[in-house]
């Protein structure tokens, strides 16, 4: 049976060291979501990426994401899909040893149902 994670929105993704890369749907969504224009949320929260191939997220001074706050992310009904995907879709060599995603056993059928709700574009039914 798949084991599908289950987030439990701890955070500590969002503090590793890291880029969050950006698609400009992206942008105009989080924008939306905090009720800016896209060149105030550009200006106030992306940097250019190191390939300097498009934008990410700014960080923190310690690293953690600047869209991270005391009560979790700030834009978490439309976070990037980079953070959509994490831990089911990708993962590093040691994350599993902060991630607190729980391991949930799942039919085939409901984890292809999870996953397709993950990447589905651009709604806030993400099965985090
Ligand atoms: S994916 Fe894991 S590390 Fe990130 S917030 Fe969820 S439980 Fe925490």
């Amino acid at each position: 049976m798949p084991i599908f994670l289950e987030c439990q929105r701890c955070g500590a993704c969002c503090r590793w060291p890291g880029q969050v890369r950006l698609s400009e749907a992206e942008i105009t969504r989080m924008a939306a979501f905090k009720g800016q224009s896209e060149t105030d949320f550009i200006q106030q929260f992306t940097r250019l990426r190191w390939d300097r191939g498009g934008l990410a997220l700014q960080e923190q001074p310690d690293g953690a994401c600047v869209l991270l706050t005391g009560e979790g992310c700030a834009v978490q009904p439309v976070k990037p899909q980079q953070c959509k995907d994490f831990p089911n879709l990708w993962q590093f060599p040691g994350s599993e040893k902060t991630c607190q995603a729980i391991s949930r056993e799942v039919s085939a059928e409901e984890y292809a149902r999870r996953i397709a709700l993950i990447r589905a574009k651009g709604n806030d039914r993400a099965a985090d």
